[in-house]
């Protein structure tokens, strides 16, 4: 199975392999790498993979994407990354809400957010892949982040040998806990720095540095070459994908489908990195209808779902949610190559960067809709869908979930859809205890660490182990800088 752009420069006949895609994250005409077919996952496929437990499933998976990694390699990665010692009590638990709807938990890892899914054996993926192609330089990690992608890259990459990592924040744009999670972050090879601007800013700073050939050189002459941790990288996707397989197997385990039966999916979404995930799942072979992409006020999918109409060009909102504040989703740029190939995708792109606005066709538009739904949730109704959840299930749901769950809800209200629901759930609401406990008890909140104290007092449930005492840890990173300066900033961190 080989890569190729989803701008088409390097087409078939120099598309490159799995660890090449990994090793490097970003295609060299600005696009991003996707497989050249899709594998497929068969009925009998599926009825085997019921029997196994995550790690197997993830290794069975992940070796249809990334066929040039020995196969015993992938197990191994796998099961250091999905083992109890990291995820306790299993990688990616599914509590039943009601009938229908199902929230699938992906934060049991070490940050508590869902981006550990695919960070703690990304780390394993690249140091197979420099060493399968030979390559003896480090690996450099630029990470801009929304604040969670930030903290489980750091957790994923420190102290590993030949691969060195900095991450960029924006200031205002992260939760108190999200950045002293960063703060004081551990490992000799991590460097973290805040930028005054928002996500967008942090990620077009990253992708500038990316696309500047003459940096490339310098790196090089040093030892170094960048690479990306951001799901623009086809190594963040790839581990994605496993958890919706393994969700449905575990819905066949249960009883509640049988095999075959088609399910729905909600997502909430920013990068579209997660949901296109589970379009991959569903291009595999399984049963998934609807597609739920749940946004929150920075609805521009929404908006582009209903009208075939990407514009950037609008006020951003700094949310509850954070890690949802997005106005460039670049993994859209994947689907829009899977539905409409690389050619229109590339013209799609080139407006983008233009005039920040872009109309799909309309065919492009249809066959779109045909797996895709969109729907967004306002602050308000996030703070209610997290009161009523707790009061009616007993379940607490942390913001990005709430997202999910009130456009889920809203789904299966308008459509009258029964399919068994699957709900990402992609963070512990402990990660975000100020706006869930004010969402509870309807007062404003003081100190967030306190927070997490009282948010376990008022639930009766546990603050989660990677999250407690986060304050009598010694905070290594305080720097902010101006976004223009972030290239300035990691020559002086590596001495270049
Ligand atoms: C990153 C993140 C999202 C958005 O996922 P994408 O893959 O960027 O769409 C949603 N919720 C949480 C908690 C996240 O960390």
């Amino acid at each position: 199975m080989n890569y190729i752009s989803t701008r088409g420069q390097i087409g078939k006949d120099n598309s490159v392999s799995s660890m090449y895609a990994i090793k490097t994250g970003l295609a060299c005409d600005g696009g991003l790498f996707v497989p050249e077919t899709v594998p497929a996952l068969t009925k009998e496929d599926i009825t085997r993979l019921c029997t196994l437990d995550y790690p197997h499933r993830a290794a069975d998976i992940l070796g249809r994407f990334l066929t040039d990694y020995d196969s015993a390699y992938l197990l191994e990665s796998a099961q250091k990354a999905y083992g109890e010692d990291r995820f306790p009590g299993g990688a990616a638990p599914m509590t039943k809400l009601d009938g229908t709807r199902n929230i699938l938990e992906l934060w049991h890892g070490p940050t508590c957010a869902f981006k550990d899914m695919a960070l703690q054996i990304m780390p394993r993926l690249l140091t197979g892949a420099l060493k399968g192609t030979g390559e003896e330089r480090t690996a450099f990690i630029l990470v801009a982040t929304s604040g969670d992608t930030g903290k489980a890259a750091l957790e994923g990459y420190k102290d590993i040998e030949k691969i060195r990592i900095t991450v960029f924040y924006p200031e205002e744009g992260v939760s108190r806990v999200q950045k002293l999670q960063m703060a004081t972050q551990t490992g000799d090879n991590v460097c973290v720095c805040a930028i005054k601007g928002n996500f967008d800013d942090a990620q077009n700073g990253v992708k500038k540095i990316f696309s500047d050939r003459e940096y490339a050189k310098l790196l090089d002459k040093n030892g170094l070459f960048l690479s990306s941790a951001n799901s623009i990288n086809w190594g963040r996707l790839a581990p994605q994908i496993v958890y919706y397989v393994s969700a449905y197997c575990d819905l066949v385990s249960r009883g509640d489908i049988d095999l075959g039966d088609s399910i729905n999916v909600t997502v909430p979404t920013g990068n579209f990195g997660n949901i296109l995930a589970a379009y991959y799942a569903k291009l595999m072979g399984l049963p998934i209808n609807k597609l739920i992409c749940a946004s929150n006020s920075n609805n521009v999918l929404t908006d582009f779902l209903k009208t075939g109409t990407y514009d950037r060009n609008r006020k951003f909102y700094t949310t509850m949610s954070p890690s949802m504040d997005i106005l460039i989703s670049s993994n859209l740029e994947r689907l829009l190559y899977l539905i409409c190939g690389a050619e229109e995708t590339a013209g799609y792109m080139k407006k983008l960067a233009e005039d920040g606005c872009y109309t799909v066709s309309a065919d492009c538009l249809a066959k779109i809709r045909e797996s895709f739904d969109g729907a967004f949730c306002d602050e308000k109704e996030t703070a209610d869908t997290i009161r009523t959840t707790f009061d009616a299930d007993k379940y607490l749901i942390d913001t990005h979930t709430a997202v999910a769950l009130k456009c889920a809800n809203g789904y299966i209200a308008e459509t009258g859809d029964k399919r068994p629901m699957v709900i990402a759930s992609t963070a512990s609401p402990y990660k975000f205890a100020v706006d869930v406990l004010a969402a509870l008890d309807g007062k404003p909140q003081g100190d967030p660490l306190e927070s997490l104290e009282k948010l376990s007092a008022l639930t009766g449930t546990q603050i989660p182990a990677p999250l407690s005492g986060l304050d009598k840890r010694e905070v290594r990173f305080n720097k902010s800088i101006n976004k223009e300066d972030m290239l300035e900033e990691i020559s002086g961190e590596l001495g270049i």
